[in-house]
């Protein structure tokens, strides 16, 4: 049984190894140049970058999936990072250390946080059941309708359902005093790719992931590792990736999908086919389905848009840590109006990522690499990103004013991607970064199936549809869209 995957991101190349695990043919093509989809990488002028995730965790994820396509061991090395990030308020020159271990966390905040610990302890401890309560409940798992969803939510303990209804923003009210404190751990919001204020509070089970749980962790000699791991495997498995390869069009015989097209107008059959395309916008743009016409797209949540810069710098940055955060003074107004495009990108939040902390070989001696993620709105509020040097410029320049090295007399290499370019590369819609929003109406039987509605040999996999964004999620889509389609055509070992 042959199975043509359409991309190669993390949900794709997991998908691959694991149905090639179980004695399907699998083929893979892919319009970028390389594999790994966002989890890319950027090689330009003596300097080594990760183009989009930098940390992750639920790392058990992935031992789940080594054991599942019976491999012995990790094909790359994950490395826990000790301070999970830094943050850095505009105007102050404290830089708070975000520690896993709560003594050390509640020293940072002792002065702005009375009875911090205690405080974090219940925070952490009511995520932290909610989390347990619904991991294998309701996110690990696939739906067959909406009923089925809604059923599921039934069994959720009742003492969950303010989660529900509140935002993250206020669970933090509820918990604590100090601006600092729900500022700094309502950023789990931007990476679920929202602000604190519309991403519901059954989220903040992120902060019990970072801080309890799993932690962060990296990949040692850089996150493109993960990709280059998985392709030596999938090589050894046969399976074969077509790169510069586009699909833009479909043959289709009855309910049941024939042949891609690719760009080129070359057919590519298969017995069934797995889309790790954006769910949502390969409904839009390739099966032009209705309900995801443009209009219904414009209106879905989709999450922040990617504003990266790649620099290399002929110094050494002794001083500013590997992952770090950038806030402004006006979280409240700043995160209400910027995905809007309702406030100026002079003074932006924004992430930096010294690269070259962790993994030296990413630039050469006595060099920095630099990785810089600002959010910024996406292409249906701001189409025009004309203005994107003087952004870049915005940026470094308050990052040399927070850090306190002048970037602009060391940069020697740059690279700057408006969601312009994030939207073309990989076809994200409008440039949104991480996917379609999880807003309780975008999550679980509302997001996107990972089954098609019209062609039953169909499947999807990735960001867009269950159960989410993120690195580990991918790789639990991956599960999933196997579980369905091992359920329709079985295992083919004998
Ligand atoms: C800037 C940025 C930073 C991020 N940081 C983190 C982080 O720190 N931690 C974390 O966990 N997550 C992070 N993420 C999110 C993470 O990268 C994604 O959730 C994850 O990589 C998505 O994987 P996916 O399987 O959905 O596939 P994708 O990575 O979306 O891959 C899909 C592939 O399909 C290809 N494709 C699309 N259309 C076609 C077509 N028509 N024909 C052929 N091929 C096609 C694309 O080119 C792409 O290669 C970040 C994302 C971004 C953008």
């Amino acid at each position: 049984m042959k199975a043509l995957i359409i991309g190669t991101g993390l949900g794709a190349m997991t998908t691959a190894m694991r149905l090639a695990s179980r004695g399907y043919h699998v083929e893979m093509v892919e319009k970028y140049h390389q594999p790994g989809g966002r989890l890319n990488q950027l090689k330009k002028d003596g300097f080594t970058f990760d183009l989009g995730p930098t940390f992750f965790s639920m790392t058990y994820e992935f031992d789940e999936f080594i054991k599942d396509v019976g491999l012995k061991q990790m094909p790359f090395t994950f490395r826990e990072l000790d301070v999970l990030y830094t943050v850095n308020f505009r105007g102050e020159d404290k830089r708070y250390m975000i520690y896993r271990d709560l003594d050390r966390l509640a020293k940072e905040f002792e002065e702005v946080e009375p009875n911090f610990r205690e405080k974090m302890e219940k925070f952490l401890a009511g995520a932290a059941r909610f989390f347990h309560d619904t991991e294998y409940l309701v996110l690990k798992r696939n739906y067959d309708s909406l009923f089925d969803y809604l059923l599921t939510l039934l069994r959720v303990p009742i003492r969950h359902s303010p989660k529900l209804l509140r935002s993250v923003w206020s669970e933090m009210e509820r918990h604590f005093e100090s601006r600092e404190v729900k500022e700094i751990f309502s950023l789990v919001a931007f990476f679920l790719g929202a602000t604190p204020f519309d991403t519901p509070a059954i989220y903040t089970i992120l902060s019990y992931t970072e801080l309890v749980h799993d932690g962060y962790h990296n990949v040692v000699g850089g996150m493109y590792k993960i990709v280059e791991g998985l392709k030596k495997e999938l090589d050894k498995a046969g399976v074969v990736m077509h790169f510069n390869t586009e699909i833009v069009d479909y043959r289709y015989e009855g309910k049941k999908l024939t042949a891609m097209v690719d760009q080129n107008g070359k057919t590519w059959e298969a017995d069934l086919f797995v889309v790790n395309a954006d769910a949502a916008w390969f409904r839009h743009k390739i099966f032009k389905r209705k309900k995801f016409s443009e209009p219904k797209m414009d209106k879905l949540k989709w999450t922040l848009a990617p504003f990266t810069m790649y620099l290399g710098l002929d110094t050494k940055l002794k001083d500013t840590p590997l992952h770090n955060y950038f806030l402004g003074d006006n979280f409240k107004e700043y995160s209400g109006k910027i995905f809007k495009n309702a406030i100026k990108l002079d003074q932006p939040y924004y992430y930096v990522n010294v690269v070259s902390k962790s993994d030296p070989e990413s630039a050469p001696e006595g060099c920095e690499s630099l990785f810089i993620l600002c959010p910024v709105p996406d292409m249906r509020n701001k189409p025009d990103w004309s203005d994107r040097d003087q952004v870049a410029q915005n940026i470094i320049n308050d990052v040399s004013d927070r850090i306190g090295v002048d970037l602009r007399k060391h940069i020697i290499s740059q690279t700057v991607m408006t969601p312009v370019e994030w939207g073309e590369a990989f076809n994200l819609y409008k440039g949104s970064g991480l996917g379609l929003g999880h807003d309780l109406d975008q999550i679980g039987g509302f997001r996107p199936k990972n089954y098609d509605e019209v062609y039953g040999n169909v499947f999807y996999v990735g960001a867009s549809t269950l159960p989410g964004t993120g690195l580990p999620m991918a790789v639990i889509s991956s599960k999933l869209v196997v579980e369905r389609i091992t359920k329709k055509y079985g295992s083919l070992h004998s």
